[in-house]
């Protein structure tokens, strides 16, 4: 039987600018909603592989909701564990590209339906039912959603569950209180660590790559795996070192990659597949997210990933 995997955290919808620029002062072209969530993408990319996938969350009963519970029912996700919370309305995120590629946001997650995430009694049943947990650092700055996370890692590991978990945060949002000691305890019982770039210095005083993953190694993570963006992605463990390089694609919208990634190699890692196998599949599921406007959008099937790694057929490697 194959493993099943649980992610907690936030859905959301997606709202994005069809226009580059500063941000939203003023009224713009938008094209959304688009399901949306880091955990969701996540959850989503393991189904559409086949990987047994669930997800803990809380959206409203409003349209925003039911296409996000549809879209993850319909790629074979169990949504059991996700409440639809009359009255309250579902989280929402508002995006627009900046003509240097970096991103504005406006958020409505933290007072949303998603923001009073509690445990009820589908998600501890759904907590008993899974074998790995995939932990990502978002879900443990907000409160509610943390409180939630941190059981199911401690039950699930407890009964000699896998965890991976990727830190996906930004140096800004490190001062929520509490926010470090949660990850530190999280990274402590880790087996797959997937941070991006420079993610890998956020548990060490190292200041070389080599450096902080020797170190994180030596302190018992099994697997280390950096994110480099369209610069590729690379597996460290105590055999040694395997990098890939990025296959080339027409970027249209890179949100959604890293969870698309994450999700792959943990459908390919849990499944015994090597390192370098894991890593050339995650790559092309990296790189299939950045091809479709829309952050879950480029979720792709095992088919679509066999055609991206084609060298006939799909793209060719970046040399
Ligand atoms: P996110 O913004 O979703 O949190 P991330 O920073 O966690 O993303 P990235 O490093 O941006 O993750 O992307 C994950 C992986 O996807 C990369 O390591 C690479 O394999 C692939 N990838 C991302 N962007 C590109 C690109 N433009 N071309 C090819 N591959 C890409
Ligand atoms: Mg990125």
């Amino acid at each position: 039987m194959s493993r099943k995997v649980l992610t907690v955290g936030e859905i959301l919808v997606e709202i994005v600018a069809t226009t580059k620029g500063e941000g939203f002062l003023e009224a713009q072209p938008l094209i959304g909603p688009f399901p949306s969530g880091a955990p969701a993408i996540f959850t989503d990319q393991l189904a559409r592989l086949g990987t047994p996938a669930a997800i803990v969350s809380r959206v409203g009963d409003d349209d925003f909701g039911h296409l996000n519970v549809r879209r993850l029912k319909a790629d074979g996700v169990d949504v059991s564990g996700i409440e639809v919370a009359r009255g309250e309305a579902t989280g929402s995120a508002f995006v627009r590209y900046r003509p240097d590629g970096s991103r504005v946001f406006v958020y409505n997650i933290a007072h949303s339906a998603t923001g009073n995430l509690r445990l009820t009694p589908e998600v501890d049943l759904l907590i008993a039912s899974c074998d790995h947990v995939h932990m990502m650092g978002t879900a443990l700055s907000a409160p509610g959603i943390a409180t939630v996370a941190r059981q199911a890692v401690e039950r699930i590991t407890a009964r000699g569950g896998t965890l991976s978990f990727d830190p996906n945060l930004r140096p800004e949002i490190l001062d929520t209180p509490g926010l470090r000691q949660a990850l530190v305890d999280v990274l402590a019982k880790t087996d797959l660590f997937l941070p991006s770039g420079d993610e890998i210095f956020l548990f060490t005083e190292a200041t070389e790559e080599a450096g902080a993953v020797r170190e994180l190694l030596d302190r018992g993570i099994r697997d280390i795996v950096i994110k480099r963006g369209h610069r590729g992605a690379s597996h460290f463990s105590h055999e040694g070192r395997t990098d890939v390089a990025p296959l080339s694609v027409k970027e249209v919208d890179p949100t959604g990659a890293g969870d698309c990634f994450g999700a792959a190699y943990v459908s390919f890692w849990l499944g015994g597949a090597s390192p370098r196998t894991a890593l050339r599949y995650a790559n092309a599921a990296g790189a299939h997210a950045t091809t479709k406007l829309g952050p879950m959008e480029g979720a792709a099937t095992r088919q679509e990933l066999d055609v991206l790694l084609s060298p006939t057929k799909g793209g060719s490697h970046v040399q």
